[in-house]
């Protein structure tokens, strides 16, 4: 296959790449490097820096490659993923979470390629109604993030209809870890995610951590999520693309593990590693108490077998952090 991947400099998306060069594809990387990394390219792969929300770079790329060979397959990573954020600056997540993928397929469909793989989330459930979420459970989210994705997802499956072309949606849960080769990962300076926050303060980059809440309806009280590797997540990308590239039909699957983790427990499984310091405090705005994936459907349909558990994420999470933290 060809493929494009927008966002492919990022922290999901670099990982997509890997996966896809594992396979023997040909891969495209655009970026806009807002939070992506030029260093996560692997060499080889032809990168070109654009912006999603601006025509005029997703046309270059289309017209510059499309001359040479058309691309089998768009893979979607370039969006704003941060729920807080998203909740003090909506207008921004619209803008790019929505009207990126609105130009994205709008140049898709000049050029004629017929397939997308999308990244969506586990947020458009919102506050779920079942302990496992299914994909045709309810979507309200609760967050505007989630509200962004739910509203491009829409717009997928309708201009994917229009036009007879093919999506491969995923709801991502919980993403964690590293790549085997610790060559990318995820490189912020200010992290919000829970595992990477637990283990900077396990390592002492950090002097202690917060618990946003203890005064949910779950196990102990604090938040459960679903937690997942990248690697196997990104691995099921590539098995999405194929899928609808060879059977010619669209699918929309959660990707995560059956299984959800409160944020007391990912906190004693990084303290079997070292001491973690943390106070409880108030809740976070935009929070949903639990979600859980099911993921029969893509292991059902995409073959799918994720080859992490929680200990493994945590453990290559760690060693990522220990890598770049003596760099
Ligand atoms: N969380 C926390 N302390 C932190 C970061 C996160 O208690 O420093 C909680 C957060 O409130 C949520 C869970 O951990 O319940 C997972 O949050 P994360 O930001 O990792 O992912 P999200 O589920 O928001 O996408």
């Amino acid at each position: 296959m060809k493929v494009l991947v927008i966002g492919g400099a990022g922290y999901i998306g670099s990982h997509a790449v890997y996966e896809l060069i594992r396979d023997n594809h040909e891969v495209v990387v655009m970026d806009n490097l807002s939070t992506g990394d030029e260093t996560f390219i692997p060499k080889g792969v032809k990168f070109y820096f654009g912006d999603i929300t601006k025509r005029e770079d997703l046309s270059k790329i289309f017209e510059t490659e499309c001359a040479i060979k058309p691309f089998d397959v768009v893979m979607h990573f370039a969006a704003k993923l941060i729920v807080p954020e998203s909740m003090s600056k909506p207008l921004e997540y619209y803008h790019n979470n929505v009207e990126g993928v609105r130009l994205m397929l709008e140049v898709m469909t000049e050029h004629n390629i017929k397939n997308v793989v999308f990244s969506s989330t586990a947020a458009v459930y919102g506050n779920p109604v079942k302990t496992l979420c299914e994909e045709d459970d309810i979507t309200i989210p609760v967050n505007p993030y989630g509200a962004s994705k739910l509203a491009s997802e829409n717009m997928i499956k309708w201009v994917c209809n229009a036009y007879k072309m093919n999506y491969c949606i995923f709801r991502y849960f919980n993403v964690a870890g590293a790549d085997k080769s610790l060559e990318i990962g995820l490189k912020k300076d200010n992290l919000t995610h829970l595992i990477p926050i637990t283990v900077q303060t396990a390592l002492g980059i950090r002097d202690k951590m917060i618990v946003f809440g203890d005064d949910y309806d779950t196990v102990d009280g604090t938040c459960v999520r679903d937690y997942i590797h990248v690697s196997d997540l990104a691995h099921a990308h590539v098995l999405g693309a194929k899928y609808i590239l060879n059977n010619n039909e669209s699918v929309l699957l959660n990707l995560g593990s059956n299984e959800g983790y409160s944020v007391k427990q990912i906190i004693d499984e990084v303290s079997k590693y070292a001491k973690v310091n943390y106070e409880v405090g108030p809740r976070r705005e935009g929070d949903p108490a639990s979600l859980i994936a099911s993921n029969t459907k893509a292991k059902e349909i995409l073959g799918w077998i994720p080859q992490n558990g929680l200990s493994d994420i945590i453990k290559s999470d760690m060693e990522y952090r220990k890598k770049i933290s003596n760099e």
